[in-house]
């Protein structure tokens, strides 16, 4: 039998109402998909998420092959497997021989650049379809950026709630307000916590332990745990997981949306972020359960508003500053930050307690919430000085949602401020301050968060002042960091001086065979 259209999925595209499923005629197409090991080595992804795309990939061969779609699928154990998407997709058409490849448009950059070498180097038409996951187009992204001096995420949310009428009230916001921040963001405290529902737990069935098993041996030394892996691999499984999350988290969502707690890993999140990405739902699933919620009067506005913002707003805003600034994002680095990654963010060996539960929970879930990456991880390493390709590299590897279009400009752009203002409109810089109002971590850390000198000096309180004093004249520039640097000018010399000395020691600690900074780095 030959084939008209060699369909290529890939392990972020598994759904089935795809724009590359449309007029698929299983007499005539077949569907391909290949576990590659680059995929996992290219950064060095942790056990966890390499477990979850396999797992999911199988399944959704399974539901394929339910269907009765003809399908090449490669896995990573066979015998003679091919290590990269070229490849292993080459050996594919070069048996077929399909008079063309289709597919929907990749989410990565590097992966979309791959695709075209191989349609190239084999004379073959690639037929690449919009992507009908997302509410917006990068076309019509690109038409929203147009004639903008700066871009702020806030304008291009309430231009989706028009467009797409969600919380509307006619040409209103639902309420009066587009925004309910004032009300939301509170810390948790000890009787709130007993009324956090246990999470949904997704039991491995035997597709997945084999996975598991297979990814114990092939990735043996690669990070993070396998042993607590409970996320959804199938779309049926990423719909009870919704469901759960409005009838149990959602009401208390917005409240509680940056509150910490020590050893707390999933409070009232709702942890779809690795289905949503994976394409097992769709986003229009997720905003439209959120909004039958709050009509139904099971979850508040307030609530409702925040959970829809991240999806409908941060989502869809930072896959337009992907696709339309790629590929020199990735080179930006606003501050000249040039520092390695501490060793100790792959093992969460640290005496900073924040850092320490936030990098361990995210070595053993593959998890951690928005303001813990923000806030705590993101935090350290933008006042350490590292890099930030090194940081996007982590980041990539550790979560499970991570995929380049959605971590890149979050790491790069919201936590590193490495595109200098392109995408936040200020660097997210805080003391160790922040971190107690928000969580209770500082009561049992060895250090103070008050304390910027001596043995007690908090970490997160020097670095921050030593990032304001390194690059004072940098920030001056933006009027949003005007109250931060007046507070600093009301430092003296003195004290200044042992800011700096005190920053100095910590670096040297974290980095004992790196030469100290003589304050030419970052
Ligand atoms: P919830 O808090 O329940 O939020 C609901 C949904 O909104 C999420 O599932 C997600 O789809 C979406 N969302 C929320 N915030 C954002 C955001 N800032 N950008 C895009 N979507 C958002 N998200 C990823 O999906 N993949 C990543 O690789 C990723 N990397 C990040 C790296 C850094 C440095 C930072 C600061 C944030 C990153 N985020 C990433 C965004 C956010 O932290 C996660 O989407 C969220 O924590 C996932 O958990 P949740 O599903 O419980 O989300
Ligand atoms: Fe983190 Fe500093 Fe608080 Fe310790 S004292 S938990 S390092 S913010």
């Amino acid at each position: 039998m030959g084939c008209r259209n060699l369909v290529v999925v890939l392990g972020d595209q598994l759904d089935l109402q795809a724009s590359a499923f449309d007029g698929f005629d299983p007499g005539q197409d077949q569907v391909w998909m290949a576990e590659v090991r680059e995929e996992s080595t290219h950064v060095w992804s942790s056990q966890v998420r390499i477990a979850l795309f396999l797992s999911a990939m199988r399944h959704f061969a399974e539901a394929l092959r339910e269907r009765g779609y003809r399908l090449t699928y490669q896995k990573l154990d066979d015998a003679n497997a091919e290590q990269t998407l070229g490849a292993a997709l080459t050996r594919t058409i070069r048996e077929l021989r399909p008079a063309q490849l289709l597919m929907t448009a990749p989410g990565d950059w590097r992966v979309l650049q791959a695709l075209r070498v191989v349609s190239r180097s084999e004379a073959l038409p690639l037929d690449i379809r919009p992507d009908r996951h997302f509410y917006i187009s990068v076309g019509d992204f690109t038409t929203h950026m147009a004639g903008r001096k700066s871009l702020r995420m806030e304008f291009f949310y309430r231009e989706m709630r028009r467009r797409h009428h969600i919380l509307m009230d006619g040409d209103q916001p639902l309420g009066g307000q587009w925004n309910f921040d004032a009300q939301n963001r509170k810390p948790l405290n000890a009787k709130v916590l007993t009324a956090v529902p246990t999470p949904l737990r997704v039991e491995p069935d035997a597709i997945t332990l084999q996975v598991l098993s297979l990814v114990a041996t092939h990735f043996k030394g690669h990070p993070g745990s396998l042993q607590d892996f409970a996320w959804p691999v199938t779309r049926e499984q990423a719909l009870e997981s919704l469901r759960c999350f409005v009838a149990e988290r959602l009401p208390h969502f917005g409240r509680y949306q940056d509150a910490m707690w020590p050893g707390e890993v999933w409070l009232f999140h709702s942890h779809l972020s690795s289905s949503l990405n994976l394409k097992l739902i769709d986003p229009r699933e997720v905003v439209s359960a959120a909004e039958q919620a709050y009509h139904l009067g099971t979850a508040p506005l307030a609530s409702v508003e925040g959970f829809i913002r991240q999806v409908i707003g941060w989502r869809e805003y930072v896959r337009g500053i992907y696709w339309t600034q790629m590929p020199g994002y990735l080179d930006q680095n606003a501050f000249g930050a040039t520092r390695p990654l501490p060793a100790f963010y792959w093992t969460g060996e640290t005496e900073m307690r924040c850092l320490s539960d936030a990098l361990k929970q995210t070595l053993a879930h593959g998890y951690a919430h928005h303001i813990q990456r923000l806030m705590v991880t993101g935090l350290y390493t933008l006042m350490l000085g590292v890099e930030p390709k090194a940081v996007h590299e982590w980041y990539l590897s550790v979560y499970v949602d991570a995929v380049e279009w959605v971590e890149m400009p979050n790491t790069l752009g919201m936590s590193q401020y490495a595109d200098g203002g392109f995408m936040a409109s200020k660097p997210y810089v805080a003391s160790g301050r922040y971190i107690d109002r928000m969580s209770p971590y500082c009561k049992g850390c060895r250090y103070d968060p008050s304390v910027s000198s001596g043995d007690k000096a908090c970490p997160m309180t020097i670095l921050y002042w030593d990032f304001l004093i390194r690059h004072q004249e940098k920030l001056m520039k933006n009027p949003r960091m005007g109250v931060q640097l007046m507070n600093l000018d009301k430092m003296g010399n003195s004290e200044r001086e042992k800011i700096r000395t005190t920053a100095e020691a910590h670096r040297n600690a974290i980095y004992p065979t790196v030469e100290s900074s003589n304050g030419s780095t970052a």
